[in-house]
């Protein structure tokens, strides 16, 4: 039956609070409803200038995975791969969290030997991964063409079966609902312009409808983290890149797994609908636009096609982009800022989704305790000082 009771009440922001988050997107959602739940912080504002999850978190593509490269931020990412098991429970919200799989495919030996690698210290660190050969992926996945006859032949994959995909406009709203019911102010058409600093220490924002104190100023802006930068007269060693994404009309069941060529840009996965997500790069200029194009549409559909043959009969009904907030390290920037009482959580790439549950429970923890957690120590912004970049990119 039709219910009229709201799922979240929008609030007017007040003067002050312990803490103002900036953003309301996931990590900041996240990081708000992890302070009030488990630090028991009282007044916290989430301040959105449009509408939550109206930047990446409600534009990616759903993949959650724990794969990584660098050895000091596998723990991170696994804890944050386990914890979305749990969080349909906890939020009380239907995720539709699905472990289906992620096969990552290899077209060349130097590949193949350095997913092994890869693969070796991933298992050190607990994770799932076992190594396909031709036969194997063929099994699983039949629609894909591994025959010799494409233009860069498959000759293995890596399968990460704890992979695979949650709704990313589900968690959205878990994560809003229950920071909400735990008493936090989730405030929708507020924009943050400025900042106020007394000596060497926030205290508070400057808004399109005038200043807010607060004790504590938490930045998760998603790809707009140099106009912070900007207003704070610093600058953030990102660069902004915007992503394209389509999605095709629906079609019958046919592929269970989350697959991706990472040497030619290109991962696809059916959803629970039945249209087929297609992700692939960056595009290739720093930008804020959120168009798509031809050119990218019709790369990617050729791509995929050269692989999944069959899917000439399909069509691509819907495209859209979204803002990506790079580090040269591939990494993100989480913590302190250099600015007492003001935490960071950016430059998340293509990859902060997966990330959420993580990011909200440690950026809480250090906005609770002034202690850097364990497992985002590696996140620091001092390593692009101190040169201790973090091992994400294979060069
Ligand atoms: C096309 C695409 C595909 C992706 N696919 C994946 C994927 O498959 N898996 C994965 O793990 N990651 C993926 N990502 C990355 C992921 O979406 C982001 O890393 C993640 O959503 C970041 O969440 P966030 O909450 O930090 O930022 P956002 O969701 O971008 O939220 C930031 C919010 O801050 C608001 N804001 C900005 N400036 C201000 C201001 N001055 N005042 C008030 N509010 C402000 C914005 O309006 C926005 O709502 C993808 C990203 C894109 C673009």
């Amino acid at each position: 039956m039709a219910t009229t009771k709201k799922v979240l009440q929008y609030k007017e922001p007040e003067k002050h609070y312990d803490v103002v988050i900036v953003g309301g997107g996931l990590h900041g959602l996240a990081t708000a409803y992890y302070l009030a739940k488990y630090h028991g912080v009282k007044r916290i504002a989430v301040l959105e200038r449009r509408y939550i999850g109206s930047g990446g978190s409600g534009r990616n593509t759903e993949m959650v995975r724990s794969n990584k490269r660098a050895h000091e931020t596998l723990p991170f990412y696994k804890d944050s791969l386990a914890m979305w098991d749990d969080l349909s429970a906890e939020l009380d919200w239907n995720l539709m969290v699905q472990k289906k799989g992620i096969i990552a495919l290899a077209h060349s030996d130097g590949e193949l030997a350095s997913m092994r690698m890869q693969s070796d210290s991933q298992r050190r660190a607990g994770i799932k991964i076992d190594m396909l050969d031709n036969q194997q992926i063929k099994k699983m996945v039949p629609s894909l063409d591994v025959s010799d006859q494409t233009a860069l032949p498959v000759l293995g994959a890596q399968f990460h079966p704890e992979g695979g995909t949650v709704h990313h406009d589900a968690a959205v709203w878990g994560f809003a609902k229950s920071a909400a019911r735990c008493g936090v102010d989730i405030c929708v058409g507020i924009e943050v312009v400025g900042f106020n600093v007394e000596g060497s220490k926030v205290t508070g924002v400057q808004t399109n409808i005038g200043d807010i104190n607060a004790n504590k100023v938490h930045v998760a802006v998603g790809g707009y983290s140099s106009e912070i930068a900007r207003m704070l007269g610093v600058k953030f060693p990102v660069v902004t890149m915007p992503m394209q994404v389509m999605t095709t009309n629906i079609m019958a069941p046919f592929l269970n797994y989350y697959v991706a060529s990472p040497r030619l840009h290109w991962y696809t996965q059916q959803t629970l609908k039945g249209d087929l997500i297609l992700g692939g790069q960056l595009d290739p200029f720093s930008s804020w636009n959120s168009y798509t194009t031809w050119e990218e549409c019709s790369e990617r559909v050729a791509t995929i096609l050269e692989y999944f043959p069959d899917l000439a009969h399909g069509r691509v009904v819907r495209s859209w982009s979204g803002l990506c907030d790079c580090t040269g390290d591939s990494a993100p920037v989480m913590g302190p800022s250099g600015i007492d009482g003001l935490s960071l959580d950016i430059a998340w790439g293509y990859y902060g989704f997966k990330a959420t549950p993580a990011c909200g429970k440690y950026s809480a923890e250090y906005i609770a305790t002034n202690k850097v957690p364990e497992n985002i120590k590696a996140f620091s912004l001092d390593r692009f000082f101190n040169r201790q970049r973090v091992r994400e990119v294979i060069l």
